[in-house]
């Protein structure tokens, strides 16, 4: 099935032909610090063993009514959910990983930066995302849902999102009995055309490391009916 079809399942091995430069602003390291130098150096390593992948699936949004949201067949409950999705026929679901391959090359034992270098890994796997999905399906997925973030839409929903796209051990990805993610670099999320909304901007974790957006208060009370 082509892409514009509806179900065509696509597996992401994401390059990691980045610069120093690159790869330094995402890990939020400034050039000319000690901390450059060092990743200036390691960088053929984490170029040669990481190993990001994603998978993609289209998905149609069947029905939304009240906080009830059903796409292909399956129902969430989640106020944001509904609210986000409600004139939007059709969404990408994905799951992204850093992967593991750092960790495996046994390369980065003693490196003190190997979380930071897995989470910029991360990142540079979504940019590669909403890339690859702008310039083969014009699509603008840059609006984000994803399970856990928020109390409305726990995590508990991976295990219906992950059985959508299905055999994601394909990427080295699985959940917990929870519904966490493994490995800890990864996320999960419904992709939809809209206006760059991500769950950060509703989330009341103030001072978070890894806001991606400022919170909305204003929108907070027009989706929650109450103040944060
Ligand atoms: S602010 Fe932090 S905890 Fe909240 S959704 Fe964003 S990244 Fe997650």
């Amino acid at each position: 099935m082509n892409g514009n079809g509806g179900s065509e399942r696509i597996v992401l091995h994401i390059p990691t032909n980045f610069t120093a430069e690159e790869f330094a602003e995402l890990c939020r390291i400034e050039k000319g610090t000690s901390a450059f130098e060092e990743l200036e150096e390691t960088l053929p390593l984490i170029r040669q063993y990481g190993a990001p992948k994603a998978i993609i699936k289209w998905a149609g949004v069947d029905r939304v009514e009240g906080d009830e949201t059903t796409i292909e067949g399956v129902t969430f409950h989640s106020r944001v959910v509904a609210d986000k999705l409600r004139d939007t026929p059709r969404v990408f679901l994905s799951v992204v990983t850093a992967g593991e391959g750092l960790e495996q090359s046994g390369q980065f034992a003693d490196d003190a930066f190997l979380d930071l270098y897995d989470g910029a890994l991360l990142f540079h796997a979504y940019k590669y995302l909403d890339r690859y999905m702008k310039e083969r399906f014009r699509f603008d997925g840059s609006s984000v849902l994803s399970p856990g973030s928020l109390p409305d839409w726990p995590i508990q929903n991976n295990f219906a999102l992950f059985d959508m796209i299905g055999n994601v051990d394909e990427i080295g990805v699985s959940l917990n009995g929870a519904g966490y993610i493994r490995p800890w670099n990864s996320g999960s999320h419904i992709h939809f055309s809209g206006d760059g909304y991500q769950n950060c901007s509703l989330c009341r974790k103030y001072d978070c490391i890894g806001r991606r957006a400022p919170f909305d208060r204003a929108e907070y009370v027009r989706i929650f009916g109450t103040e944060p």
